[in-house]
């Protein structure tokens, strides 16, 4: 069993999880040891302990560990990748991927514990100067969810640690087997005991209890919506700071003006890539007259090739569902859409395998309305809707008629429409001609509306979560 990581030591636990691959559920890729109550209380603890001279640690010794953990990520990219897909059921090719952003992610914070840097002003009183420097925020609880099983965990424990914070690491139940690996080697990049912590368990146990504790200064969440505003109304309670990341309803526009070859590709990686279970996923296809059915009839093409399947197998394009519970889900969303009236073109069905996993072929709707469930609610799953627009105007108007606000996308060969879409759509991240799912490493990842609360994550923005301002007057 693979135990927790605790104030610089392996504990074991009480209780275990069995980790099963969502491809072939006879395949179990380990065994994780579930933290309880307690070695929650004793992470916080170590965490507390170890902050006090962190705190102070030189940034040599941050960008150092960093360092470490970023090319060892980049050096075992195939193995970890491998790992990640076996548990989460993305593509080879995506969990390699996944694996080597994180390493540039780790890198990325490496330089920037370098660059942590202040202002100094003159005081508008005579002899005083004023100096603004960025100081860590405390002990921070990082909740991540299953669908990026190391980039998430990577993007928050890289950030928090550059800039000298202490880490208590809660992964998703689902994934341990990538949480584990990437802690097995933060436990080898030379922290001091106590800095890095890893608790393995059920959110409502473990993440909870993380959530509580007056010694977590700050939340970083990324997770469905529910679980965020629970955990956002707890915090804030005992005013704690916090980050949230939820879902998405994510807009595609695709205009007549678009390029068709484009605008499929866009849709197709967009919606249903890594089994559409990213929140940068674009759900809605709002779709122009002119352009309508040639766009349907070509995204059809496009789907009809696509190869599901082992997410270990080189030929496989899209993996399975990650469980049994979200492939229910989705299935349930295909009878809810089919009862709304929107018409189902492709898709939507249980696949049977060489190997018993949670495969679904891709689901496309079509003549969905705005306002029907599948075109508002996250679904999680390789499942889009087509809605038709009249012009650009209205389907900006639809884009924007949701709760979220994450990423959003636009088709098309006209400035005028870019640069509009661009100022007006009310979205985190606006992407033109580039599908609405897959990000860089180095610059602002976050949404508007219902998708997210607090500070962006990623990039030299991370600070503004990751640390607090102090203002010190010097009179000479
Ligand atoms: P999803 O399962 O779609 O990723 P969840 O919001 O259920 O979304 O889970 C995201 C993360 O939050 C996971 O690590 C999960 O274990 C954790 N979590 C779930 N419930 C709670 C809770 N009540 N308090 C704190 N964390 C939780």
């Amino acid at each position: 069993m693979n135990a927790n990581f605790i104030g610089g030591r392996w504990v074991q636990g009480a209780a275990a999880r069995k980790d099963i691959n969502p491809s072939d559920t006879e395949d179990v890729v380990g065994e994780y040891a579930h933290a309880d109550l307690e070695h929650v209380r004793a992470a916080i603890s170590a965490a507390s302990e170890a902050q006090r001279e962190w705190a102070y640690s030189g940034i040599q010794a941050r960008a150092d560990g960093l360092e470490f953990i970023g090319n060892e990520l980049l050096a075992r990219k195939q193995e970890l990748g491998t790992l990640l897909s076996r548990e989460e059921g993305k593509t080879l090719s995506e969990g390699i991927g996944e694996v080597a952003r994180s390493g540039h992610t780790f890198k990325f914070f490496a330089a920037e514990a370098l660059r942590t840097s202040g202002e100094k002003l003159p005081s508008i009183r005579p002899q005083i100067e004023v100096e603004i420097t960025r100081e860590p925020v405390g002990v921070v609880g990082l909740i991540t969810p299953w669908n990026f099983p190391v980039a998430i965990p990577a993007w928050k424990i890289a950030a928090a640690l550059a800039y000298a914070n202490s880490v208590i690491f809660k992964p998703a139940d689902l994934v341990p087997a990538s949480a584990w690996a990437l802690s097995e080697i933060i436990s080898r990049s030379g922290l001091p005991p106590g800095v890095f912590n890893l608790v393995m368990g059920p959110g409502r146990i473990v993440g909870s209890a993380i959530a509580e504790s007056a010694d977590v200064a700050a939340i970083s969440f990324t997770g469905s919506v529910e679980t965020g505003s629970q955990l956002l109304a707890r915090a804030a309670a005992r005013r704690a700071r916090v980050q949230l990341e939820m879902g998405g309803k994510n807009p595609l526009i695709v205009l007549d003006d678009a390029n068709l070859e484009v605008a499929v590709n866009c849709a197709t990686q967009g919606a249903y890539f890594s089994t559409g279970q990213r929140c940068t996923a674009s759900s809605r296809l709002i779709v122009e007259k002119g352009i309508h059915d040639r766009f349907a009839q070509r995204l059809c093409e496009v789907l009809a090739a696509l190869r599901v399947g082992h997410a270990l197998a080189a030929e496989t394009q899209i993996g399975p569902v990650v469980d049994a519970e979200q492939l229910e889900r989705n299935f349930n969303y295909i009878r809810i859409g089919k009862e709304e009236g929107a018409r189902l073109v492709f898709g939507g069905t249980p696949l049977r395998k060489e190997t018993h996993g949670f495969y679904m072929s891709p689901a496309l709707f079509m003549d969905a309305t705005p306002r029907m469930r599948i075109a508002q609610e996250e679904i999680f799953g390789p499942v889009a809707c087509v809605i038709p627009a009249d012009n650009y105007e209205h389907a900006l108007a639809i884009a924007n008629d949701t709760p979220f606000g994450l990423s959003a996308g636009l088709c098309t060969t006209s400035l005028k429409h870019a640069t509009h879409f661009k100022r007006h759509i009310q979205s985190g991240m606006a992407m033109v001609n580039v599908p609405t799912a897959g990000v860089d490493y180095h610059v602002p990842f976050g949404g508007t509306k219902g998708s997210s609360y607090g500070p962006r994550e990623q990039s030299r923005y991370a600070a503004e979560f990751y640390t607090t301002i102090k203002t010190a007057y010097t009179s000479s």
